[in-house]
């Protein structure tokens, strides 16, 4: 790159490259995704219910036609669609104590929708209802899922506060029989895991998180008791305590503005700064109601998928942070701007992409007074290797006087003591430390899951997956596990509005079921050649090396193995020629009729 082509530009494509690489190499821990603390054992008390009360009752055994493990929004739809597809004992097994999935547990203080409500949620032309903001916060959502599950008669049944032990197909009875830790026993015909990408918390694996003599919490478990308040801030316990905060993901960037009102300080722990755009929340527009026609809702989630999948449309319906980032990738691409016609496309792409940082942290100097705050909170590497943020007061919260942002210089904390928390050598003394640091992604299915999930001859799918990799048809069906679906991202299309795939995927599954149903049918399994067919299309399809959506040149993280290489060929990354086409193929699959690599058996 020449000095006249980086003026060109307002920035040097080199000498980002540069940061780039150095603050990644930063963060590399030679342990990956084995740096965290497993929340169990002397850590299970991270993981309990604050929010409801789970009082004692008697086992259940019972026949059910179907039992869907998770009352999140994959669970719900998976509950709605099989009661559609005519199956009458449909019974939800929740681990929260009410319906809601991550909206039951997130219920930290600002949390937002961050993908626009009017396609984040499902159903809603199917209930009649519209969002009242843009960006819905967690309580009107939450109260979405429970009118899902009323609607579909899901609620009655829906067996909460029990967390599914065991999986186990028997062939004798030609059904699963499914234990909890309450010890219940369903035999279920049919059995869907919707037990959620993101919902095992997990700790920073630094020493002396119990030693600490204060009151600590992860975010996926808000402690309102202790804290005052609720999900929409005004957390008046607060006034003398000194809070610490361990994480910066889009998480923390929701809790801060709350907790930088609320703490006496707010110590903010930083080991890699978000990318924090513009989020622009308004109301809902009565006049824009009324103006929508049937359909609208399908059409509205479609479009931003496109755009987000990089197939051109007429008109970008969100017109958000996310279209809109993709929409001036592709337009400094178009409009051949830094030399764009004459640079291959993948180079180009980069350089948009640096322009788009390049403006993510010109906010930041725009929106933070102290200009060393300034830089620590300027994020160095690609969009799109860590999820994205919008928060519109975030970055403002570090100009108060009782905020401290502690930067680690991509280290992280040293450890905890009695009195706080270590970083950089230094103590930070506090009276809470409130763990912001996510959520368990690219451990064992069943490690995550919950659950142990045994079938035919008693193989589990984790002894199954050991041996040769992830296999199985659509990320759904796989060989052995007869009449058990799984909802996930992994060999599925990846969408950064999840519940569309949930949407799509729960779709699938019915017509599957419908089908076993019209046809007198009772069970369906994927054949072990279709799922080596699957399994090899997804490895020879692969965005990248690590399964994840990030590059191995990003920064390290969940979304790319945090930066090490898989053990095997990515065979959980998600369908590598897109979500557009991955819904395409799979509804064009389920529409021809001929069932192509599944066996059905009858009874
Ligand atoms: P993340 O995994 O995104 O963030 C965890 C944070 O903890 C990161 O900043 C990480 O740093 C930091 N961390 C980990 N270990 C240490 C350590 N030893 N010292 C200091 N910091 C550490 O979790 P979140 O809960 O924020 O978000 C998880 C996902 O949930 C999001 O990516 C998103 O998909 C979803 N979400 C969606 C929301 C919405 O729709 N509104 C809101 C919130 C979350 P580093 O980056 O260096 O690893």
């Amino acid at each position: 790159m020449t000095d006249t082509a980086a003026a060109d530009l307002g920035f040097d494509p080199d000498a980002l490259r540069r940061r780039y690489a150095v603050e990644r190499a930063k963060r590399l821990r030679p342990e990956g995704k084995d740096q965290y603390l497993e929340v169990s054992g002397a850590y299970a008390s991270f993981a309990e219910d604050r929010y409801a009360e789970l009082p004692e009752r008697e086992p259940i055994a019972q026949d059910v036609d179907a039992l869907v493990i998770g009352g999140g929004f994959g669970g719900l739809l998976a509950g709605a669609r099989l009661r559609q597809a005519g199956l009458a004992n449909v019974r939800l097994v929740e681990k929260g104590g009410r319906i809601g999935g991550t909206w039951y547990w997130n219920q930290y203080p600002g949390a937002q929708c961050d993908i626009e409500s009017y396609i984040y949620l499902p159903l809603l032309e199917e209930l009649g209802v519209i969002p009242t903001e843009r960006y819905a916060r967690a309580p009107e959502i939450l109260a979405h899922a429970q009118r899902i599950a009323d609607h579909y008669d899901l609620t009655e049944g829906a067996v909460l506060g029990t967390e599914v032990t065991q999986a186990r197909w028997a062939d004798s009875e030609g059904r699963w029989i499914v234990t909890t830790n309450r010890g219940d026993r369903f035999a279920a015909r049919f059995v869907v895991s919707a037990t959620g990408p993101l919902h095992r918390p997990k700790l920073p694996g630094v020493g002396g998180i119990g030693e600490f003599g204060g009151h600590a919490f992860h975010t996926s478990r808000w402690d309102y008791a202790y804290t005052g308040g609720g999900p929409d801030g005004d957390l008046d316990k607060l006034d003398d305590v000194r809070v610490a905060v361990i994480g910066t993901g889009a998480t923390a960037v929701q809790i801060v503005p709350h907790l930088g009102r609320a703490a006496a300080h707010l110590f903010v722990f930083q080991r890699t700064p978000s990318s924090v755009d513009v989020r622009g929340n308004r109301p809902t527009d009565p006049a824009w109601v009324a103006g929508l026609r049937p359909g609208w809702h399908r059409e509205r989630v479609r479009n931003f998928n496109a755009i987000l999948s990089g197939v051109p449309q007429e008109v970008d319906l969100v017109a958000d942070g996310w279209t809109t980032l993709v929409d001036k990738l592709m337009e400094i691409y178009r409009n051949g701007r830094a030399g764009a016609l004459d640079r291959p496309f993948e180079e180009v792409l980069e350089l948009a992409n640096f322009e788009k940082m390049e403006e993510i942290r010109a906010r930041v100097d725009a929106e933070v007074e102290d200009p060393s705050v300034a830089e620590a909170l300027k994020p160095y590497y690609k969009m799109f290797c860590k999820r994205p943020c919008f928060h519109d007061e975030y970055l403002a919260t570090f100009n108060r006087s009782n905020v401290t942002l502690v930067d680690t210089g991509g280290r992280g904390v040293d450890r905890i003591t009695r009195d706080g928390v270590v970083a950089g050598g230094t103590l930070h003394e506090v009276d809470c430390i409130i763990y912001a640091t996510g959520f368990e992604v690219g451990t064992g299915y069943e490690r995550r899951a919950g659950f142990q999930i045994c079938g035919r001859n008693g193989r589990t799918l984790t002894e199954k997956w050991n041996d040769r990799g992830m296999r199985t048809l659509h990320g759904m069906l796989s060989a052995g596990y007869p009449n058990f679906f799984i909802l996930g991202q992994s060999q599925a299309g990846w969408t950064a509005n999840y519940t569309q795939l949930l949407d799509e995927a729960t779709l699938h599954m019915a017509a599957i079921v419908g089908h076993l149903e019209a046809e007198r049918l009772w069970t369906v399994e994927a054949t072990p050649e279709a799922e080596d067919a699957w399994a090899d299309e997804i490895v020879a399809h692969a965005v990248n090396g690590t399964g994840g959506i990030g590059g191995t040149d990003c920064t390290p993280g969940y979304y790319n193995n945090e930066g090490q290489p898989l053990d095997g060929p990515p065979w959980i990354a998600s369908y590598g020629k897109g979500s557009v086409e991955y819904f395409r193929r799979t509804k064009a699959w389920r529409e021809s009729g001929d069932w192509q690599g599944v066996t059905f058996t009858t009874r």
